[in-house]
């Protein structure tokens, strides 16, 4: 690796090389880790495209990252080589509030762009929970959305046009910043959800909507998880449009009252759900349709409100369950392995039983939550990772989950994307997708730099072919 040559292109001050640095960089949100041989800070497209050139001419692998808070392992440099941090690309280039649009460098934080558009009565919706840190760059890698998903859609909605820096260092400028474009292959929905294996985005364009003018939260509890179910896939066929429809089971409820105290009833299953828009009786109307639905699968409407402050203080039980889930039990990792499947709308209790029951049988704790309204079915597993035989445990838990939601017709990932703790799942479901992916991928970048071993080309056996951050935390403790 030729440092020097890489700090005479981006300046020495923004090329990093001590170890404790590349440790960090060497891990994301997931459980793995893998350390780079040198982190580069580029400020401009003309570096990041001589970086690629020099990296493709030495096949030398490039990571992009942006705040690294993928859950699967998508920014670890699992080849080692450069890691490319674009958090110094954070302006926003421009605002067309009558065209609606908005064009950003990657690394603007979402928080930060929706901040900056507030003042135009416009938002930038696919929102992921991890907003406060996450970059449009690493929303774009992983086709990123959120609890508001269910009205607005994911990123790949919102991507209107690309700027992207291809493996050999040429730049392309893809898609449009019109609402349609009939022509040709829509090349820049490609890159959205290709976890930087496919080019390196350095420019986005991106649609916007109005703020709504009303939000109403609802939250209905249930003393059978099979009712809040039930409600679910009630509400999503009765044509009502929530905004939000989120599902929290006994173990979630449990973890936030126990770490944070939160004093929310020790049901079965809990859903909150929201409507949104701007005329108030049409809000009323969707509101009082979905509490009559919980309604006649037995579920107890507790509190209604338009109110901001009271919507956050009944929402923040469900908005802290990350935080809550790390502190469950002393000496206990809350890791995201099989995290966000999706499954059919008919199949959101019998899947939350499911992981219950898996559970049980492989001596981990495992919860079911998340953003049922889109069909995604979140749950994390708790358990000590110095425990060899809980992670043998987990590992299987995995994979009874995986093929339960295979043989329900649900998806590997309906959120946070494949990268590496769900790639061995995924390629066993989508052996036809392997094949194409594979074809375009040696099509765009034949000599493999760009985030080699991900996604189809990740090992087969995420458990023992990849680094795992909490074990070799424990060999690094033991010498
Ligand atoms: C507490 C918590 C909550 C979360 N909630 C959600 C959620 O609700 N919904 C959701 O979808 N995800 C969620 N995530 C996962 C993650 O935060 C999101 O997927 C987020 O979009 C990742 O953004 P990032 O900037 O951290 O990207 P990173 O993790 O840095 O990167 C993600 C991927 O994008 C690639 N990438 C980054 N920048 C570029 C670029 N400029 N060009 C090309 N490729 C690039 C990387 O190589 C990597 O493959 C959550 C994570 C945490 C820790």
């Amino acid at each position: 690796m030729d440092v020097a040559r890489l700090k005479s292109i981006v300046g020495a001050q923004h090329v990093r090389d001590a170890i404790d640095e590349l440790y960090v960089y060497g891990a994301d949100a997931s459980v793995h880790q893998a350390m780079p041989q040198v982190v580069v800070r580029p400020g401009s497209i003309d570096e990041i495209r001589e970086i690629a050139r020099y990296a493709n001419s030495e096949l030398i692998p490039i990571v992009a990252r942006g705040a690294g808070s993928g859950m699967s392992g998508h920014a670890v440099p699992l080849k080692g080589g450069i890691v490319l941090d674009m958090k110094r690309m954070n302006r926003i280039i421009e605002i067309k509030p009558d065209d609606m649009y908005c064009k950003v460098e990657p690394g603007v934080v979402d928080d930060d762009l929706n901040r900056a558009l507030k003042p135009y009565g416009l938002s930038y919706p696919p929102s992921p929970a991890s907003s406060r840190i996450a970059t449009i760059g690493g929303e774009i890698g992983n086709n990123a959305s959120g609890i508001r998903s269910v009205k607005y859609g994911a990123t790949r909605d919102y991507v209107l046009g690309l700027k992207v820096v291809l493996a050999d260092g040429e730049l392309v400028d893809l898609g449009a910043r019109t609402r349609v474009e009939a022509a040709g292959y829509q090349v820049h929905r490609l890159i959205v959800g290709s976890e930087g294996t496919l080019g390196i985005i350095v420019e986005a364009t991106l649609k916007l909507v109005p703020l709504p003018k009303f939000r109403c939260l609802s939250v209905a509890m249930f003393d059978k998880l099979e009712d809040a179910g039930e409600s679910i896939a009630d509400i999503i066929a009765s044509g009502c449009e929530p905004s939000m429809l989120e599902l929290m089971d006994d173990i979630a409820i449990k973890a936030v009252n126990t770490t944070l105290n939160m004093g929310l009833p020790e049901v079965d299953a809990i859903i909150f759900f929201e409507a949104d828009g701007k005329v108030k009786e049409a809000i009323d109307y969707e509101i009082t349709t979905m509490q009559e639905i919980c309604k006649k699968h037995n579920g107890q409407i507790t509190a209604t409100s338009y109110d901001l402050k009271e919507r956050t203080k009944y929402f923040s039980g469900r908005k802290k369950l990350f935080a809550a889930l790390a502190k469950y039990k002393d000496g206990y990792a809350c890791t995201s392995l099989a995290d966000d499947m999706a499954v059919p709308y008919t199949k959101m209790a019998e899947c939350a039983r499911k992981i219950h029951e898996i559970a049980d049988k492989y001596g981990v704790i495992m919860t079911a939550y998340g953003h049922c309204g889109s069909g995604v079915m979140h749950t994390k597993i708790l358990m000590n990772p110095n425990d060899k035989e809980k992670w043998e445990g987990a590992k299987k838990a995995v994979e009874a989950i995986y093929d339960y939601v295979d043989k329900v017709g649900g998806v590997t990932s309906g959120e946070h994307g494949i990268a590496l703790s769900k790639a061995p799942a995924w390629k066993k479901a989508r052996p036809d997708l392997m094949k194409v992916m594979t074809k375009i991928k040696k099509a765009l970048d034949p000599n493999n730099i760009l985030n080699p071993d991900k996604l189809m080309d990740a090992p087969d056996d995420w458990y023992t072919a990849t680094p795992i951050r909490y074990m070799i935390d424990k060999e690094k403790t033991a010498g």
